[in-house]
């Protein structure tokens, strides 16, 4: 029989404690050889226990000094035939801690949800286990994006502390939009819409948010919106509507082409004439009164409005440029934070025209900020560089900027902000948000994933939030957990990390599986470049024919996950064989083909949602691949 001890009360330690007994109940198969109890005080001669709590219950370690011991993780497992400890520097390192001890002695989740999990077997506990480490990076987050469900973000919460993540962010004040769009089943005509309100969207995100608090990880929230909710206009997605700006704020809008009026339709889009200081006091005000309301946010993002080159330019403004505004509004903001005691960080955004950094404004109160750098229009086709070669930046021309592709201009960018603040940042990401959909077998953006990860100390980023839809495990989920295992020990090496996860995801012939999706997105890659599409889609129709007895002759495995995994993979060589149809037509500019053999396509993927709907995020896939089908009738 196992005790485990739980020492502490924190819910992460908490938390922690339960997950260990439940999983070694199941891994040993008897749930009443494992059992939990509470204590107050270590004890060192115990026998047969299994210790959890936060490292300073135990000893002092110098191993596991940390510069901040409530962002930064380390752990510290000693178990010796079954007895021993798991710390951690705070609560979330004592989950962390516990999974890593879990996935030492085999445990695997391959994705998220009870179908992702793959548990061994044990005779007996005499578990050896010595592991002493700190994380990498400190920033390790996934951030909500695409369509979703409450159950959705619930598993990948629950995921994410499993692979070595530490935390997340719900985008906006109740993420509106990405349960709209699944509720309502957007893109689906066979699924019957729920109706789904603002107060739904924030009932959930309550309930997400005490899953976060639960497990301990770092908190980040809203993002834009700030530019138009404290005028009284909802900030809930990027459609454009009909929304009233009240007479006495219309003056407080940004001026374009000489107009003050909503950017396009649309409040979150709009920016505002930060050069008068009662629009950002508006903003300012509006922040702390929300921090107030909301102590559980660990980073608070405020970002301008979304959308680009809808800046004012207004007298006053042009003196200056975005960033000099932004960051006087930053100051304002630490002003009153301070005054308040609030101590909240607060997350700045280097975005769009916001790349260009500021000309006599600098942040204050370094402390207060953490740099977030989100290279939206960059290429996922190629990796970070090293800082050393990087062109000189573009000339700042309002409202007529072109944003930079290429890693090094956008690099670029980031190196002129670093001479300018020298504070906590991080990288914010978009491989799973729209460019895995071009990487069908998800090898190439697994490897973009690892080697700008492991370049990430070299450009003085503190670690990475993946803006990406939750749902991005078809076919696998290699590259979310690759992203995991990395960000916590970017020494990793990406194929014994590849070759672990595909023995696990598909059992024996895991590494055929691999082959394949490798071979797949190579073959892949030139259809989205357009370069001698007509032979790749030959090749890949043969390749994908070739694999498929050994799908079929894997459909029935040992472990339900495995099962899961073959099934995926079977539904995904059937979109992958169609899409190539579609863009052979595209290809051989037949329209009407193509349009024909999409329309079908999609009704294949309609039709069959329900089986894939954890796995696959068919509003975002839609979207996205719709973009490069030119529509019969359009543009002839
Ligand atoms: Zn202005």
């Amino acid at each position: 029989m196992i005790i485990i001890y739980q020492l502490g009360n924190e819910p992460a330690v908490e938390f922690a404690a339960a997950e260990l007994t439940s999983h070694l109940q199941r891994i040993l198969r008897d749930s009443t050889s494992v059992v939990l109890e509470k204590k107050d005080n270590f004890n060192q001669t115990t026998k047969d226990a299994i210790w959890v709590g936060t490292s300073e219950k135990f000893y002092s370690d110098p191993d596991l000094e940390v510069q901040d011991p409530e962002l930064d993780d380390a752990i510290a497992i000693d178990i010796e035939g079954g007895s021993g400890i798991i710390a951690g520097v705070n609560p979330r390192s004592v989950l962390l801690g516990v999974y890593r001890f879990l996935t030492e002695i085999g445990c695997r989740w391959i994705r998220p949800g009870p179908d992702g999990e793959v548990l061994p077997s044990c005779e007996n506990s005499d578990f050896t286990v010595q592991i002493r480490e700190k994380a990498s990076h400190r920033h390790r987050g996934i951030c909500i994006e695409g369509a979703v469900s409450l159950e959705n973000v619930r598993e990948i919460i629950d995921w994410a502390p499993k692979v070595g993540f530490n935390a997340y962010f719900i985008q906006f004040r109740e993420a509106y939009t990405f349960f709209e769009r699944w509720y309502t089943h957007q893109h689906n005509p066979f699924k019957q819409a729920e109706p789904f309100s603002v107060e739904k969207a924030r009932e959930y995100t309550r309930e997400l948010e005490e899953e976060i608090k639960k497990r301990g990880l770092l908190y980040h929230a809203v993002g834009h919106g700030w530019t138009c909710e404290p005028l009284g206009i909802p900030a809930l997605s990027w459609k454009p509507g009909d929304y009233h700006v009240p007479p006495q704020y219309v003056g407080y809008l940004a001026e374009v082409n000489g107009k003050r009026a909503l950017w396009e339709g649309i409040p979150l889009n709009t920016n505002l004439c930060y050069s008068q200081p009662e629009v950002r006091k508006l903003i300012v005000n509006e922040v702390v009164a929300y921090l107030q309301e909301h102590p559980e946010i660990d980073f608070l993002h405020l970002w301008l409005a979304d959308g680009s080159n809808n800046h004012c330019e207004c007298d006053n403004c042009r003196k200056a440029l975005p960033s000099d505004f932004y960051l006087q509004i930053l100051n304002e903001l630490d002003q009153e934070l301070t005054a308040r005691e609030l101590n909240h960080k607060i997350v700045f955004l280097i975005y769009v025209d916001l790349l260009w950094p500021p000309q006599k404004t600098r942040l204050k109160n370094e402390d207060r900020f953490v740099m977030m750098f989100a290279p939206i229009t960059r290429t996922y086709q190629s990796s970070y560089t090293p800082l050393s070669h990087l062109p000189p930046l573009p000339p700042y021309n309002r409202n007529h900027l072109q944003f930079p592709t290429t890693v090094e201009e956008n690099l670029a960018f980031l190196r002129a902000w670093q001479d300018i603040f020298s504070g906590d940042s991080f990288t914010f990401e978009y491989y799973l948000m729209w460019a895995h959909y071009a990487d069908p077998g998800y090898y190439n953006i697994a490897k973009v994933i690892s080697e700008d990860i492991k370049k990430l100390k070299s450009l003085g980023l503190n670690g990475l939030i993946s803006c990406q839809v939750q749902r991005a495990f078809l076919p696998t989920g290699f590259p979310v957990y690759l992203m995991g295992k990395l960000l916590w020990n970017d020494k990793l090496s990406f194929d014994e990390v590849a070759k672990d996860y595909f023995l696990n995801a598909f059992g024996q012939q895991g590494e055929k599986c691999y082959e394949y999706l490798k071979n797949l997105s190579r073959l892949s890659t030139p259809l989205f470049s357009e370069k001698e599409v007509y032979e790749q889609i030959e090749k890949i129709e043969k390749l994908i024919e070739e694999f498929q007895p050994v799908i079929k002759q894997n459909l029935q495995q040992d472990y339900t996950a495995q099962s899961r995994s073959w099934q995926y993979l079977d539904y995904h060589a059937q979109l992958c064989s169609r899409l190539a149809k579609v863009l052979e037509a595209v290809d051989s500019e037949d329209k009407e083909k193509a349009w024909q053999l999409w329309e079908e396509l999609k009704v294949f993927l309609q039709k069959n949602e329900d089986q894939f709907q954890p796995v696959f995020d068919l509003f975002e896939y839609i979207e996205t691949i719709e973009r490069i089908i030119p529509k019969p009738g359009e543009g002839d």
